[in-house]
């Protein structure tokens, strides 16, 4: 089992997250990845994003809640925010999960829920970025935004390279004229459906994001984030939008609070949209352990100063 594979494995054990709360040194080192416990905190940190000429992007931590009372709390959460965004006249967006929004419990709790902050968004006049989680929610993460959609335009939805299914899911997406995040995929997936060898996944992004910015799909008022930290990736979507003359407002470069700062203001200043997306919240466990397991390097550096400490 390679050390991705491992703590992709672990992400989904809550109990180990609860341990790792108690040491102050873990603790610290999620710092580096979570903006603090609270929404003050995240809003702090995009007021700074902003003043650099960064546009952010906040996400309240969780995932597959238990009650109807997590859900609607998750989902007051989100409406405090956008009620925030605008008081403070911050250029942000929320960055939700499905699943912290009650999918589990079923679909009718979630779409309600997803259905206040939209219109929320809406009022405050913002899209609302719907994440993509495990494959176990593809279909119904992209069914429920198909069919909100029309409704709801500023509802924008993620695709995942690894997963061999998204160029058909693209497919549909530009037939909704969809805001759209292209990742790479931070889940782990069975063989049978998602690319596990980075080479892979590195030519399927390519692929796609030449795929979002075809000029059919730009027409139809598709708008791509391209969230990604890896530079070759991103420098084939600006060979992309230098040979097509897509003008600099019709995408976006998307990166994570933490990962690769040096980028972010460095692509801002060259003219691109840069979106960092900003986490709170006390629920960092899987967030937090999708990161270590993207750079396994992250957790040698971890546990050299467990063993110090
Ligand atoms: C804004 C944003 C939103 C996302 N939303 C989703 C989502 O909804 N669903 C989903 O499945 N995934 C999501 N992801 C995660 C994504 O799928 C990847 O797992 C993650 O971005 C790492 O891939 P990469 O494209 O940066 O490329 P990689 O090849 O993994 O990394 C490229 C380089 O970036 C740096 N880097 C990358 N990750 C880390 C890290 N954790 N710590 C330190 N350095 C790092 C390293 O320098 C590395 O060499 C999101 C990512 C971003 C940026």
């Amino acid at each position: 089992m390679t050390a991705r594979a491992l703590l992709l494995a672990l992400s989904t054990r809550p109990r180990l997250g609860q341990w790792m709360d108690r040491l102050p040194l873990t603790r610290r080192f999620v710092r580096r990845f979570v903006a603090g416990t609270s929404a003050d905190e995240a809003l702090a940190v995009i007021a700074s994003l902003n003043a650099r000429g960064l546009m952010g992007a906040v996400t309240y931590l969780g995932e597959n809640v238990h009650t109807a009372a997590d859900a609607a709390h998750a989902t007051d959460t989100y409406l405090a925010l956008l009620d925030e965004i605008k008081r403070r006249n911050l250029t942000a967006l929320p960055s939700l999960k499905l699943t912290h929004l009650g999918l589990d419990l079923g679909e009718s709790i979630c779409v309600a829920n997803l259905t206040r902050v939209l219109d929320r968004g809406r009022a405050v006049g913002t899209r609302v970025w719907i994440d993509m989680e495990s494959a176990a929610y593809t279909d119904r993460t992209l069914d429920l935004y198909a069919r909100l959609r029309p409704a709801q335009p500023h509802a924008a939805c993620v695709v995942q390279a690894y997963l061999k299914r998204t160029p058909a899911d693209v497919e549909r997406l530009i037939d909704l004229g969809a805001a759209v995040r292209l990742c790479k995929g931070a889940y782990r997936e069975p063989v049978a459906i998602a690319y596990r060898d980075k080479a892979d996944v590195d030519r399927a992004y390519d692929r796609l994001a030449d795929r979002l910015l075809a000029p059919d799909a730009l027409s139809r008022t598709v708008y791509p984030g391209f969230a990604t930290h890896d530079e070759r990736r991103i420098a084939h979507v600006r060979q992309l939008v230098e040979e097509r003359r897509v003008a600099k407002n019709r995408f976006e470069i998307q990166m994570l609070y933490g990962i690769r700062s040096d980028l972010h203001a460095a692509l801002a200043a060259q003219g691109l949209a840069v979106r960092v997306l900003v986490p709170f919240g006390e629920d960092w466990y899987g967030y937090f352990m999708r990161r270590l397991a993207e750079r396994p390097a992250n957790l040698l550096f971890l546990l050299r100063n467990l063993a110090r400490g």
